[in-house]
């Protein structure tokens, strides 16, 4: 039997879902199915035999390669579970995500016997490196808009990791708690749930970013960085289309009607450009910050300590600035893990990439790290 964790809301294992989806209990209206494969046929691959009718609405993807959406924008669902309803598309801040294009972020279906159920299936896998921030999103939303229309059961593989993180977002976000007391109260519904490592990470961020996967955050961007870093480090192409938007190009925003944030953002902002020809290679918002002379800045996966027992860090001028990767970093899609990043326009040398990381002259190693030199470029207000 599946567990309650609050009115509306319960989490199982695949075994509890299936029988769910099998006998159409009509108490549960809705289901968020959190699997390795988001595949519609997944249950009938788990159980030979086991025949759940089906009947897809709709499967988005980060990217945008569903036909009518070309923007390359992160889709995100609309509010309510409509049959052939168009998805609406966050185009704005959507090439943020570290989600690799062309992902499937989820699928939507009716199921059950009388097709009654709404099922989400989200491809997710339990893994310390899985990106579970980039769901979180669409996950709460169906979760919340279930639980006004029916009840929703969240399910993972085991009910222990996956389900029990997305759970525990959940009651983070509507209830204002943080990690650790939230999932403290799912323990109580359901003694055994236990998120890996990873996930517990994340929603720790989660908590921090106050319940919001907020793209502009310096915990985000060091995450995203991250997990580029992972796929770098398994052998994954490397292409910019990951990589924040090149603030040397005019952007989007500025024709557009509703283009009030992202270019009023940048108005007070400072840029730096490089000296020699003056292009903008990089806004205050690409910077991600390290405390000089600390050493363990390396974001968390690489602990490595700085050795210089000297370095104390308010004597510590920095000689380098480090920022996100960014689209005219075309050096870095040639795979190698290091090299030249030059100016876009120039082509004069403004620093280094090195995947596994470049030490500050203040002493502290950043991973990967994406460098500038302060004696190449030039500060200015936008
Ligand atoms: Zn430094
Ligand atoms: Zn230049």
């Amino acid at each position: 039997m599946p567990y309650l964790v609050r009115e509306h809301l319960f989490i199982s294992n695949i075994s509890d879902a299936a029988e769910v989806l099998q006998n159409d209990t009509a108490e549960i209206t809705h289901m968020l199915s959190v699997l390795s494969s988001a595949s519609i046929s997944f249950f009938s691959e788990w159980r030979r035999g086991l025949v759940i009718p089906t009947k897809e609405i709709r499967k988005v993807y980060v990217g945008g390669s569903e036909p009518e959406n070309d923007s390359g924008g992160l889709v995100i669902p609309t509010k309510e579970i409509v049959e052939g309803s168009e998805p609406k598309n966050d185009s704005g801040n959507s090439p943020k995500s570290s989600l690799s294009p062309q992902k499937l972020l989820y699928s939507l279906e009716y199921a059950g016997k009388d097709l009654k159920l709404a099922r989400m299936a989200v491809p997710l896998r339990d893994m310390e490196g899985e990106n579970l921030l980039d769901y979180l999103d669409v996950c709460l939303d169906f979760i919340e808009e279930s639980r006004k229309e029916g009840s929703v059961l969240v399910h993972c593989f085991a009910g222990v990791s996956r389900s029990a993180a997305i759970i525990t977002a959940y009651l983070m976000r509507t209830e204002q708690l943080s990690q650790k007391d939230a999932l403290e109260s799912l323990q109580q519904s359901c003694e055994f749930v236990c998120p890996n490592d990873g996930f517990l990470e994340q929603l720790k961020m989660f908590e921090e970013m106050s319940f919001k996967i907020d793209h502009t955050s310096p915990i985000y961007k060091r995450f995203r960085l991250k997990v580029l870093g992972d796929s770098y480090n398994r052998g994954e192409k490397i292409d910019s289309s990951k990589f924040g938007a090149d603030p040397g190009l005019p952007t989007e925003e500025v024709s557009s009607e509703v283009g009030t944030t992202e270019s009023s953002r940048i108005v007070s902002t400072r840029a730096y450009r490089c000296k020699k020809c003056r292009r903008v290679v990089a806004l205050q918002e690409n910077l991600l910050d390290h405390v000089p002379g600390e050493g363990e800045t390396s974001f968390e996966w690489h602990k490595r300590k700085s050795r210089n027992p000297f370095n104390k860090s308010d004597e510590i001028e920095c000689s380098s600035i480090f920022i996100e990767p960014l689209r005219w970093m075309t050096t870095v899609e040639d795979g190698a893990l290091e090299g030249k990043l030059l100016c876009a326009h120039c082509e004069g040398r403004l620093g280094y990439f090195n995947w596994s990381g470049i030490q500050c002259s203040c002493g502290s190693w950043i991973t990967p790290a994406f460098q500038l030199h302060k004696s190449r470029v030039d500060v200015s207000t936008v």
